[in-house]
């Protein structure tokens, strides 16, 4: 299952800016974040969580995929 947007990382306020959160692990304002999620740093424990969870799975160049059945020339 591939969700398409993605808010539900632990934020937290940032000093001295009333409306601006930011991601807990790397720190990206969630403007900018903007709910996708390669808008968190590649190193974003968050981002790699969702990752290693098969959410972007479709990005794994390794991916043994569905391209095996027509593999014939
Ligand atoms: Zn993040």
């Amino acid at each position: 299952m591939i969700k398409t947007y993605y808010i539900d990382y632990p934020q937290e306020h940032l000093e001295g800016q009333a409306h601006t959160y930011r991601c807990v692990y790397c720190k990206v304002v969630t403007t900018k974040i903007n709910g996708s999620l390669q808008g968190h740093l590649p190193d974003c424990t968050y981002r790699l969580k969702l990752e290693h969870d098969g959410f972007e799975r479709n990005q794994n160049p390794n991916s043994p995929s569905c391209s095996a059945a027509d593999d014939f020339d």
